[in-house]
């Protein structure tokens, strides 16, 4: 068995793990990046994504940034302990630093080291702009790296590789090893062909979350699970080793285990995020024929998830959007449309169930009672027109036109998996906490090993975690390390 040696070793290569390989190497550690994935396919789920930051400004998040993060940061919660923590971390008793619970310094960090963590990007090559979006309509502005998640992986590889960080990759990492005195010594690895690796030194997690691994879908989200899958084929190397081995050691887990990041899909397609957010300007019905939600309570952006969660419900976890001739006169309206399948096309309403596989007659009348609880008016395509229906049950609150011009199109939809919630409890310095809130001397995580998100994504915060926190836990790691190289 080799043995390697190193001040910090990063479980992962996506935009968490590089972002703290580069922060440590820069501080002057000696790095090791492990990659169970092959070097042409290293970068996870950040190297598929677009990679929208909820920034209004490069060097500001949005005004309800850590609003949304507090609101989506728990389920109930005992009022006593929150208000516990509203003082300074050291003086928490354990019960609230190992709380299940994202905790309000972690979301002031995040907030804070934002912009900061923005230039430090630019610092090594990267654009970031306001770019065009999926979104049709949103609430929120969208900052993205130019290039995308891809940009983001390939400049950070480039950086760490001048900066002489030692990549392995085909390596999964698979266990901790631990020193007497309690802190992490190391880690063991798996190269392919079986083959074990043991490295020592401080240890970063970054190596996602469990989208990847069946068995932990259904163990925490459930049996339905089985109708889920990753929105683009990054996420099946993240199979919950990262969060599994420190859970092992005595770590404290935090997010929320049995939900996870919805976005609907077109099922037929195998292309990376081949979402279909054009259902706002038509309907969803599900096996039966039936709506079951409203498609347009607000913008797409707000919106999506709730209604994803929805389609999950739903037989077979599936639902069809279907739309008349008017969705193709939007301005732009492929943008909402990312499948490269084509959608079901007919001249009746009766032959797209036919095509579809649903009950015509069901169909028909779901159509038709839809149509006939559409107001007069003139619908805004591209902003909230309160074109609501009347009288309905489930209501349809904006762009309520009836569903009379042929053709009419149907696209199959399913809820992906974008991201799991559940991980590790950190504190603001990105160090493991066990469950009585004391830091694990030598362990970091950072990305979708930490757990953060409750119930509800906060919009365009992943990416955006992976970078600040990586980006902390790195340089915290090397500022602890005892063997930095002289450079
Ligand atoms: C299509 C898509 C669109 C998205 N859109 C957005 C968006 O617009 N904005 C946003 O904020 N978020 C978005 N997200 C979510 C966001 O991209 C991810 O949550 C984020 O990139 C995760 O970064 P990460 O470094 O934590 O994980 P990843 O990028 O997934 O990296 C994990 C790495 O660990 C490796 N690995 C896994 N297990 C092991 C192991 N045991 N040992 C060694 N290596 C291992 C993987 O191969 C991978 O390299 C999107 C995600 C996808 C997939």
């Amino acid at each position: 068995m080799t043995d390697l040696q190193f001040d910090v070793i990063v479980a992962g290569c996506g935009v968490a793990g590089l972002s703290a390989a580069v922060s440590a190497a820069e501080s002057g550690a000696r790095v090791a990046v492990l990659e169970r994935a092959t070097r042409a396919e290293r970068g996870g789920q950040s190297r598929y994504t677009e990679a929208y930051l909820r920034m209004k400004s490069h060097s500001e998040v949005t005004d309800d940034f850590e609003l949304h993060l507090a609101r989506n940061g728990s389920g109930y919660v005992d009022p006593d302990l929150v208000q516990e923590s509203a003082g300074p971390r050291s003086q928490w008793p354990p019960l609230v630093k190992a709380l299940s619970f994202s905790d309000p310094d972690i979301i002031e960090q995040f907030a804070n080291a934002a912009g900061a963590t923005v230039a430090w990007f630019e610092g090594f090559g990267v654009r970031f702009d306001f770019l065009p979006t999926q979104f049709l309509t949103k609430s929120q502005p969208r900052l993205l790296p130019v290039g995308g998640g891809q940009a983001l992986v390939e400049a950070l590889a480039a950086r760490a590789e001048k900066l002489g960080v030692t990549f392995h990759y085909e390596t999964t990492a698979a266990s901790l090893l631990m020193n007497d005195d309690g802190s992490v010594a190391g880690l063991r690895a798996v190269q392919s062909g079986n083959r074990p690796l043991t490295l020592s030194g401080q240890v970063v997690l970054a190596c996602g979350g469990f989208e990847g691994n069946a068995e932990m879908l259904t163990r925490y989200i459930g049996p339905r699970a089985v109708y889920l899958r990753p929105v683009c084929k990054g996420g099946y190397y993240n199979r919950g080793e990262g969060i599994q081995m420190a859970l092992a050691i005595g770590a404290c887990p935090c997010g929320d285990f049995g939900s996870y990041h919805a976005e609907p899909v077109d099922p037929r397609s195998g292309r990376a995020e081949p979402s279909v957010f054009i259902f706002p300007y038509g309907i969803l019905v599900n096996h039966e024929g039936l709506r079951f939600t409203d498609e347009a309570p607000g913008t797409i952006d707000a919106h999506y998830e709730n209604i994803t969660r929805r389609i999950f419900e739903q037989r077979n976890g599936l639902a069809h959007a279907i739309l008349d001739a008017r969705h193709t006169r939007i301005p732009n309206y492929k943008l909402a449309i990312q499948s490269d399948q084509p959608p079901f096309v007919a001249n009746t309403i009766a032959e797209l169930a036919k095509l579809i596989g649903l009950p015509a007659n069901a169909l028909a009348r779901t159509v038709n009672e839809y149509n006939a609880a559409c107001p007069e008016g003139v619908s805004r395509s591209l902003e909230l027109d309160a074109l609501a229906t009347r009288g309905l049950n489930p209501p349809k609150s904006n762009w309520a036109t009836p569903l009379n011009e042929p053709p009419f199109h149907a696209y199959p939809v399913i809820s992906s998996n974008v991201f799991t919630f559940g991980g590790l409890k950190v504190d603001a310095q990105a160090r493991v906490l066990n469950r009585d809130g004391d830091a694990i001397p030598g362990l970091y995580a950072a990305g979708e090993t930490i757990g953060m998100y409750y119930g509800t994504y906060t919009g365009a915060t992943s990416v955006l975690k992976g970078m600040v926190f990586g980006r902390i836990a790195g340089a915290v790691a090397a500022g602890t390390t005892t063997t930095q190289k002289s450079n």
